[in-house]
Protein backbone atom coordinates (compact mmCIF):
# COMPACT_ATOMS: atom_id res chain seq x y z
CA UNK A 1 0.00 0.00 0.00
CA UNK A 2 2.96 2.08 1.09
CA UNK A 3 6.39 2.35 0.56
CA UNK A 4 8.12 4.09 3.84
CA UNK A 5 11.30 4.90 1.55
CA UNK A 6 9.10 6.54 -1.12
CA UNK A 7 8.81 9.98 -1.21
CA UNK A 8 5.32 10.48 -3.30
CA UNK A 9 4.10 7.69 -0.02
CA UNK A 10 5.61 10.18 2.55
CA UNK A 11 4.10 13.47 0.65
CA UNK A 12 0.62 10.77 0.83
CA UNK A 13 0.54 10.65 4.50
CA UNK A 14 1.97 14.24 5.22
CA UNK A 15 5.24 13.82 6.57
CA UNK A 16 6.61 15.74 3.63
CA UNK A 17 4.52 19.16 3.35
CA UNK A 18 3.16 19.84 -0.30
CA UNK A 19 0.82 22.17 -1.85
CA UNK A 20 -2.68 19.42 -2.35
CA UNK A 21 -5.12 20.98 -4.41
CA UNK A 22 -6.91 18.04 -4.48
CA UNK A 23 -7.60 14.30 -2.61
CA UNK A 24 -10.50 11.79 -2.76
CA UNK A 25 -9.64 7.75 -1.26
CA UNK A 26 -7.49 7.17 -4.26
CA UNK A 27 -6.49 9.98 -5.92
CA UNK A 28 -3.95 12.98 -4.88
CA UNK A 29 -2.66 15.77 -6.38
CA UNK A 30 -0.07 18.50 -5.73
CA UNK A 31 1.87 21.16 -7.08
CA UNK A 32 5.64 19.82 -8.16
CA UNK A 33 7.99 21.58 -6.40
CA UNK A 34 10.16 22.16 -9.37
CA UNK A 35 7.44 23.31 -11.79
CA UNK A 36 8.35 23.31 -15.81
CA UNK A 37 5.62 26.42 -15.71
CA UNK A 38 3.35 27.68 -12.67
CA UNK A 39 1.07 25.60 -12.27
CA UNK A 40 2.60 22.33 -13.07
CA UNK A 41 0.68 19.52 -10.82
CA UNK A 42 1.21 16.08 -10.19
CA UNK A 43 -1.61 13.62 -9.80
CA UNK A 44 -0.64 10.51 -8.12
CA UNK A 45 -2.68 7.03 -6.86
CA UNK A 46 -2.63 7.41 -3.32
CA UNK A 47 -1.48 3.60 -3.01
CA UNK A 48 2.44 2.93 -3.38
CA UNK A 49 2.58 1.30 -7.08
CA UNK A 50 5.87 2.27 -9.13
CA UNK A 51 4.47 2.05 -13.25
CA UNK A 52 1.53 2.73 -14.87
CA UNK A 53 1.44 -1.27 -16.04
CA UNK A 54 1.29 -2.44 -12.75
CA UNK A 55 -2.13 -0.90 -11.94
CA UNK A 56 -5.11 -2.49 -12.11
CA UNK A 57 -7.53 -0.84 -14.38
CA UNK A 58 -10.30 0.28 -11.94
CA UNK A 59 -7.47 2.10 -9.84
CA UNK A 60 -5.87 3.26 -13.16
CA UNK A 61 -9.56 4.93 -14.10
CA UNK A 62 -9.76 6.31 -10.25
CA UNK A 63 -6.82 8.53 -10.96
CA UNK A 64 -6.98 9.36 -14.41
CA UNK A 65 -10.85 10.81 -14.10
CA UNK A 66 -9.83 13.70 -12.69
CA UNK A 67 -7.05 14.71 -15.40
CA UNK A 68 -9.62 16.73 -17.63
CA UNK A 69 -10.88 18.87 -13.93
CA UNK A 70 -7.66 19.42 -12.61
CA UNK A 71 -6.16 20.16 -15.91
CA UNK A 72 -9.26 22.94 -17.16
CA UNK A 73 -8.28 24.78 -13.36
CA UNK A 74 -4.50 24.58 -14.27
CA UNK A 75 -5.68 26.07 -17.36
CA UNK A 76 -7.99 28.99 -15.64
CA UNK A 77 -5.45 29.59 -12.79
CA UNK A 78 -2.72 30.55 -14.44
CA UNK A 79 -4.18 31.93 -17.78
CA UNK A 80 -3.18 28.80 -20.24
CA UNK A 81 -4.99 28.02 -22.96
CA UNK A 82 -3.18 24.47 -23.72
CA UNK A 83 -1.77 21.78 -21.21
CA UNK A 84 0.55 19.10 -21.62
CA UNK A 85 -0.20 15.36 -19.73
CA UNK A 86 3.02 13.62 -19.03
CA UNK A 87 4.16 10.18 -17.59
CA UNK A 88 6.93 8.48 -17.80
CA UNK A 89 7.46 4.93 -16.72
CA UNK A 90 11.53 3.76 -16.01
CA UNK A 91 14.04 5.39 -15.55
CA UNK A 92 15.19 5.75 -19.41
CA UNK A 93 12.11 7.79 -19.64
CA UNK A 94 13.09 9.92 -17.28
CA UNK A 95 10.98 8.80 -14.16
CA UNK A 96 13.00 9.77 -11.32
CA UNK A 97 10.34 8.78 -8.62
CA UNK A 98 9.25 5.16 -9.15
CA UNK A 99 5.60 5.91 -7.89
CA UNK A 100 3.35 6.51 -10.64
CA UNK A 101 2.59 10.13 -11.41
CA UNK A 102 1.21 12.28 -14.04
CA UNK A 103 2.42 15.31 -14.54
CA UNK A 104 0.02 18.21 -16.02
CA UNK A 105 1.72 21.24 -17.50
CA UNK A 106 0.22 24.19 -18.49
CA UNK A 107 1.53 25.07 -22.43
CA UNK A 108 1.94 28.74 -23.76
CA UNK A 109 2.99 29.06 -27.46
CA UNK A 110 6.94 29.26 -27.79
CA UNK A 111 7.55 28.09 -23.99
CA UNK A 112 10.20 26.27 -25.32
CA UNK A 113 8.79 22.89 -23.77
CA UNK A 114 8.53 20.11 -25.65
CA UNK A 115 10.69 16.42 -26.61
CA UNK A 116 13.17 16.86 -28.91
CA UNK A 117 11.26 14.51 -31.72
CA UNK A 118 13.55 13.04 -33.81
CA UNK A 119 11.15 11.15 -35.76
CA UNK A 120 12.53 8.71 -38.28
CA UNK A 121 11.24 6.01 -41.04
CA UNK A 122 10.58 2.79 -41.20
CA UNK A 123 13.06 0.53 -43.24
CA UNK A 124 11.36 -1.15 -45.76
CA UNK A 125 9.18 -4.23 -44.14
CA UNK A 126 10.16 -3.55 -41.00
CA UNK A 127 6.90 -1.55 -39.82
CA UNK A 128 5.08 -5.07 -41.28
CA UNK A 129 7.29 -7.11 -38.36
CA UNK A 130 6.76 -4.68 -35.69
CA UNK A 131 2.88 -4.54 -36.71
CA UNK A 132 2.72 -8.17 -36.78
CA UNK A 133 4.87 -8.59 -33.24
CA UNK A 134 2.39 -6.18 -31.52
CA UNK A 135 -0.83 -8.45 -32.52
CA UNK A 136 1.16 -11.40 -31.52
CA UNK A 137 1.69 -10.29 -28.49
CA UNK A 138 -1.72 -8.62 -27.57
CA UNK A 139 -3.73 -11.67 -28.67
CA UNK A 140 -5.93 -12.80 -25.64
P1 LIG B 1 9.61 12.35 -12.88
O1 LIG B 1 10.94 12.92 -13.29
O2 LIG B 1 9.77 11.14 -12.01
O3 LIG B 1 8.66 12.17 -14.01
O4 LIG B 1 8.94 13.49 -11.99
C1 LIG B 1 9.14 13.61 -10.62
C2 LIG B 1 8.67 14.99 -10.24
O5 LIG B 1 8.51 15.03 -8.84
C3 LIG B 1 9.66 16.10 -10.61
O6 LIG B 1 9.04 17.02 -11.51
C4 LIG B 1 10.02 16.74 -9.27
O7 LIG B 1 10.13 18.13 -9.34
C5 LIG B 1 8.86 16.31 -8.38
N1 LIG B 1 9.22 16.15 -6.98
C6 LIG B 1 10.26 15.41 -6.50
N2 LIG B 1 10.29 15.49 -5.15
C7 LIG B 1 9.26 16.29 -4.78
C8 LIG B 1 8.78 16.75 -3.51
O8 LIG B 1 9.30 16.44 -2.43
N3 LIG B 1 7.68 17.55 -3.52
C9 LIG B 1 7.06 17.91 -4.68
N4 LIG B 1 5.99 18.71 -4.58
N5 LIG B 1 7.47 17.50 -5.90
C10 LIG B 1 8.57 16.71 -5.93
ZN1 LIG C 1 5.14 5.66 -3.14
Amino acid sequence: MSDPSCVFCKIVAGQIPCACVFQDDATFAFLDINPLAEGHLLVIPKRHIERLEQMPAESLMAVTRHLPMLGQAVMKVVGATAYSILQNNGRESGQDVPHVHFHIIPRRAADGLGYRWNASKYAPGRAEQVHQRLLAALKR
